[in-house]
C-alpha cells in the first residue's frame, strides 16, 4: 500500500492518476490513497475511475491545520484548512477516518509534531517511513515515537511525480476493502517499508520538470 500520494489536483504535482495507476501496478502496489492538498477532488476522481479495477483506492485528503499537515484517511469530505490541529483531527474522527501524521518532524514540509505536541492529540498512525527525505533524521525520530508509543507505523511515498509512487509503502494484514484497511492500520497490523527516492531519480525529475519543462 501507498497510502500519500499526490496527483495534478494538487497544485504542486502534475502527476495524472492513471500514470500513478500505472506505477502502483508495476511496483505490485494494489492499495494506494491520493492525498492530495486540501481536496478531496483528485481523490474522487481516482475511486470512480478504478471502480472495476484490481486496484483498491482508500478516500483522502493531506489537510493544511494551523501546526502542520494531517491526512484525513478515509475522508470523503474536504475539511477546511487552517484550523487548529485538534479540531481537525475531531472532524476527520467524525468520518470515521483516521488522523495519520505525515512526515511528522519535517520542520521544512510542515510536520506537526515540530509545533503540536503528541500528547495533545489524538493521533491514529504516523508516517515513519515517508520517501521524501534528505538525510533521513525526521523519520528516526518519527520511528522512536512509533516504538515508544505503540503507534501504528506507514510507509509513504508521497510522490508529488508519479515515477516515485511507491518509493516506501506498507506492507498490511487485511481484507481488500476500505474498512478492513483502516481497521488494520488502527490495530497496527502495518508495516512500513522502502528506501526513499533517491538523490540521483530526483536530480533527473528536476533537470525534466525544470529544465526541459517536459510536464507542462
Ligand atoms: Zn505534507
Ligand atoms: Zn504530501
Amino acid at each position: 500500500m501507498d497510502s500519500h500520494i499526490h496527483s495534478e489536483y494538487s497544485p504542486d504535482s502534475k502527476s495524472k492518476l492513471k500514470d500513478i495507476f500505472k506505477v502502483a501496478k508495476s511496483r505490485n502496489i494494489d492499495i494506494i490513497a491520493i492525498s492530495d492538498h486540501n481536496t478531496v477532488d483528485g481523490s474522487k476522481e481516482a475511486r470512480r475511475l478504478t471502480k472495476k479495477d484490481d486496484l483498491l483506492v482508500i478516500p483522502s485528503i493531506e489537510i493544511s491545520s494551523i501546526e502542520g499537515h494531517i491526512l484525513g484517511f478515509g475522508c470523503e469530505e474536504k475539511i477546511d484548512r487552517d484550523l487548529p490541529a485538534a479540531e481537525t483531527i475531531d472532524l476527520i474522527h467524525d468520518q470515521s477516518a483516521l488522523a495519520i501524521i505525515p512526515h511528522p518532524y519535517c520542520f521544512y514540509r510542515h510536520g506537526l509534531l515540530c509545533k503540536a505536541d503528541y500528547k495533545d492529540l489524538k493521533i491514529d498512525a504516523i508516517e515513519t517511513k515517508n520517501a521524501r527525505f534528505i538525510v533521513g533524521y525526521c523519520n528516526n525520530k518519527a520511528k522512536n515515537l512509533s516504538k515508544n508509543e505503540n503507534l501504528p507505523s506507514l510507509g509513504a511515498s508521497d510522490a508529488h511525480y508519479f515515477k516515485f509512487v511507491g518509493d516506501c509503502y506498507s506492507k498490511i494484514d487485511c481484507e481488500k476493502d476500505i474498512d478492513s484497511v483502516l481497521k488494520s492500520i488502527k490495530k497496527g497490523k502495518v508495516e512500513a517499508f522502502g528506501k526513499g527516492t533517491s538523490n540521483i531519480k530526483l536530480s533527473k525529475y528536476l533537470f525534466e520538470y525544470k529544465v526541459l519543462k517536459k510536464f507542462d
